[in-house]
């Protein structure tokens, strides 16, 4: 397999790993890069000493081409740039934010740089700040998400359409067959995160993955959209934003419920009713727990299979 973005980011197949924050530290990013994926830590729930730290340990867990993900509004910027930069990290996904205020000065570095955007105007504005290629994400995805709930079937021939530079599409993908059908609408790779987080080696809580695995399709809802918008797994505290939502709660009134660190309490830590539960549509698909070497195996498998029978099947 070899294409634009298996060049731009020197990996064997097109799929890279999501920085998904609680769930994506040294140990998912590493296994995911010596499986042939590119990996990729998520800084957005580290302390920059905590960064420095995953860092230094996913280069020494491999070899291969690995990355960060920074969401920009994550308070402590500056240091986890400079973190990034000072320990030689060489790919960087930003998101949350505009890709004008870091990609010249990170490319500047030799850094190859990749925006997540959720529509053609963002697209368009990316590719305008100079990013090597983007993630287009659409409704389907779990965590921020787009406010227009563009879906990824009609999001990804959409951003063919808008820009030159190379697409990696995201949201509802955790199968080969849900690849298959992602370059199919013109993306040249995938980002996958949920299928992910129910890996051996993701940082999320056992309690979360096994909630993950255990879930069914409409058991996810994109909440909180007057706030920032976040794809839910239903629990207790889903329950109490959408009674919230539903009695036309004020934005301060939605903050005050959310308070501090829910994310943490309910994927890191493993509490299912307090926390906040983060995943994707794909969940419902997902139904193992299993090392990431594997998940990336048959996801290849199961593209090849797939390409195959739709080519004889016309
Ligand atoms: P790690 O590299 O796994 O963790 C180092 C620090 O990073 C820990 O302090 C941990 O936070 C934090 N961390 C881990 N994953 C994330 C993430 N995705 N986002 C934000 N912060 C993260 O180092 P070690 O292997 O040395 O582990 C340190 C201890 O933490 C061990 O006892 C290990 O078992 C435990 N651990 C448990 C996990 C789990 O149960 N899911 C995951 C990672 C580590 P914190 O200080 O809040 O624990
Ligand atoms: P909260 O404000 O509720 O909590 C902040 C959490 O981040 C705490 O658990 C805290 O850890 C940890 N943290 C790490 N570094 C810092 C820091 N420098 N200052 C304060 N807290 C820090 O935020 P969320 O948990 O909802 O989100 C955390 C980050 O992840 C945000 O930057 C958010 O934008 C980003 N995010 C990105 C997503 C994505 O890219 N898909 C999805 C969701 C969130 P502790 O409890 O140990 O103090």
């Amino acid at each position: 397999m070899s294409n634009r973005i298996t060049q731009l980011f020197d990996i064997k197949y097109p799929v890279i790993q999501a920085g998904m924050i609680w769930c994506s530290g040294w140990e998912l990013a590493s296994a995911v890069s010596n499986a042939g994926g590119l990996g990729m830590i998520g800084s957005g729930s580290m302390y920059p000493e905590t960064l420095r730290d995953h860092i230094q340990k996913c280069k020494k867990a491999t070899n291969k081409p690995f990355a960060v993900n920074v969401p920009l509004l994550y308070p402590d910027i500056d240091k986890h740039i400079e973190i990034i930069i000072s320990e030689g990290v060489k790919i960087v996904f930003t998101s949350a934010g505009n890709p004008k205020t870091w990609t010249s000065m990170l490319k500047s570095k030799g850094i190859v740089v990749v925006h997540v955007i959720a529509n053609s105007k963002f697209a368009k504005k990316a590719e305008d700040a100079g990013v090597d290629a983007i993630v287009a994400e659409g409704f389907e995805a779990g965590g921020h998400n787009g406010r227009e709930e563009t879906t990824t079937l009609c999001l990804i021939p959409i951003i063919r359409k808008t820009v030159k530079i190379p697409v990696i599409a995201a949201g509802g993908i955790g199968t080969g067959r849900g690849m298959l059908a992602a370059m199919a609408l013109g993306a040249d790779g995938v980002q996958i995160g949920s299928r992910f987080v129910a890996s051996n080696e993701s940082s999320a809580s056992l309690q979360f993955k096994n909630k993950v695995i255990n879930s069914v399709e409409g058991d996810t809802k994109l909440m909180l959209k007057q706030l920032t918008p976040v794809r839910l797994l239903k629990n207790k505290f889903f329950e109490e934003v959408q009674a919230a939502e539903a009695n036309g709660a004020s934005v301060e009134e939605l903050a005050s419920l959310l308070g501090k660190g829910r994310s943490k309490k309910g994927m890191f830590e493993g509490d299912l009713d307090e926390g906040e539960l983060e995943i994707g549509q794909v969940s419902a698909l997902i139904r193992e727990i299993k090392p990431a070497k594997e998940i990336i195996d048959e996801i290849i498998d199961e593209y090849k299979k797939g390409k195959e029978e739709l080519i004889n099947g016309f």
